[in-house]
């Protein structure tokens, strides 16, 4: 039998999931000196992940990886097979018997839930859905958002939560250059949201946001940023917390907020007020969201492990949107190992327990942290497992992909090749010159299988 990993017998891997993780674990695996052969699967006819539905419109250098995805996608070896979900259209045993070894790069696709009675009122929302419907994402691009409301409500106090508050704080002219979908940029010039309150169960030295996200907020045009009357208040634990030398994002945080608090000039008719150490208890309404009922909380633990109290001291903020945006969660996929509680697949350094030949990188190997580039050391990571698995694995010849472009034409389903993609992203950028922007997403999949083929 000929030797794996020679152009004879190439070794021959599946990545589950065009996102950042995904190509970064392609890209390390095509420099290697073996001949290795990469199908890459996506369940939307369109690469690259939360990179294109995620990454807000109105920060586009952080949407430049997708620069280095497309030269990994000219790679030799390289092959993309978009419109397929794996688990649905296809097996992984299926995906198993054509290659050696199934990389899984398959991101959060969900959001954590709140947990309170009244989630589920219309007026509620996951980030996820706002983030997915303003960047043309097709699972939510028919969704509905009352922006007739004067007062919204974000829980959370993250990147997310800000790019959700800019999207609702920032004027129509702003966001019109932008790649934001035509749905939402219409949908949001006739906003009436007037008030952004952002929620955090902890104090000012815990939020999560990172400084440039936090400063931005404090320098929106037509939008002032506030804390509320409970102010800053940092306890002596979270005093130690910014005094830290490791952790001087947050002391940069604090000291941002505390300039806004000095300089408390209304600029504009918008404003974003934050909320610390409040938990929501309750959404009430009768048809919809009219209220949010917060507890207030205290603090405990030891500095950087302090957690939050509930202390029956309530508030009550009228509101008609609630935008939850408290961290996401991955989905099991069938014939995967899945710890539900974690909402990953459980690994170790990348190779899922107790499956032969399965692997995993990303959100779903270590749960929704960090920026683009924490991945790319967490695929890497992920790649010199494989590789170091290699004797372990399979190792006669293997078909790769092609073996089920039949069955898949069978139950016909259209799988988009990297040059389909090519064809959707000139036509985007062909609209989106007509309309100044960088580009006019598509986001009916049937119109991007027609345009792909
Ligand atoms: C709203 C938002 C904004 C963000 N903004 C920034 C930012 O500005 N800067 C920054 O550095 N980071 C940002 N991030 C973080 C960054 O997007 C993530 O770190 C990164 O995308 C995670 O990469 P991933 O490859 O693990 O997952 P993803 O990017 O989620 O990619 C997963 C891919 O798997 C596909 N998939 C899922 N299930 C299946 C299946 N069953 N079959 C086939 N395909 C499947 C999905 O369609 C998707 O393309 C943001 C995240 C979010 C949620």
């Amino acid at each position: 039998m000929h030797t794996l990993g020679t152009e004879l017998n190439p070794l021959r891997i599946a990545i589950v999931g065009s996102g950042p993780s995904g190509f970064y674990a392609a890209e390390e695996l095509l420099k290697s000196s073996m001949a290795v052969s990469v199908d890459m699967i996506d369940r939307l006819p369109s690469p690259f992940g939360l990179v294109r539905s995620g990454v807000a419109p109105d920060h586009p250098k952080l949407k430049m990886p997708i620069v280095v995805f497309d030269k990994v996608a000219q790679m030799p070896g390289f092959s993309f097979h978009g419109n397929v979900t794996v688990g649905q259209d296809i097996s992984v045993e299926a995906l198993q018997k054509t290659h050696h070894a199934v990389i899984f790069t398959c991101g959060a696709q969900t959001d954590r839930k709140l947990g309170v009675p009244g989630e589920a009122l219309a007026g509620s929302h996951t980030a996820t859905e706002f983030v997915g419907w303003y960047n043309g994402h097709p699972d939510y691009r028919h969704l509905n958002f009352d922006l007739s409301q004067e007062v919204a409500v974000i829980i959370g106090q993250g990147n997310v939560a800000a790019d959700v508050a800019r999207a609702l704080s920032k004027s129509v002219d702003e966001l019109r250059t932008t790649d934001m979908a035509e749905h939402a940029i219409e949908a949001l010039a006739k906003s009436r949201v007037r008030e952004i309150h952002i929620i955090g169960r902890r104090g000012p030295a815990q939020a999560k946001f990172t400084n440039k996200e936090l400063k931005e907020l404090g320098e929106l045009t037509g939008c002032s940023a506030e804390i509320n009357s409970g102010g800053i208040v940092l306890n002596d634990e979270s005093l130690v917390e910014i005094e830290s030398k490791t952790n001087f994002i947050a002391a940069k945080n604090v000291e941002i907020m505390r300039s806004w608090t000095q300089n408390a000039a209304t600029n504009g008719n918008k404003r974003i007020v934050f909320h610390f150490q409040q938990s929501p208890v309750k959404l009430v309404g009768t048809d919809r969201v009219q209220q949010i009922i917060l507890e207030k909380n205290n603090l405990k633990g030891p500095a950087f492990d302090q957690q939050a109290y509930g202390t029956d001291e309530q508030e009550i903020l009228n509101c008609g949107l609630v935008f939850r945006s408290i961290g996401y969660r991955g989905v099991p996929i069938p014939g995967v190992p899945f710890d539900e509680k974690k909402g990953t697949f459980p690994n170790s350094a990348g190779r899922i327990n107790n499956a032969r030949g399965l692997y995993t990188a990303g959100w779903i190997k270590r749960g929704p942290s960090g920026i683009i580039g924490t991945n790319r050391a967490d695929a890497l990571e992920t790649v010199a497992t494989l590789l170091g698995d290699l004797e372990s694995l399979e190792r006669d010849p293997k078909p790769g992909f092609s073996a089920h472009f039949s069955t898949l034409e069978n139950s016909k389903v259209k799988v988009v090749s990297y040059q389909g993609w090519q064809r959707i992203d000139a036509e985007e950028r062909r609209r989106g010159e007509l309309k100044g922007k960088p580009r006019e997403k598509i986001t009916d999949i049937a119109e991007m299988l027609s345009i792909a083929s």
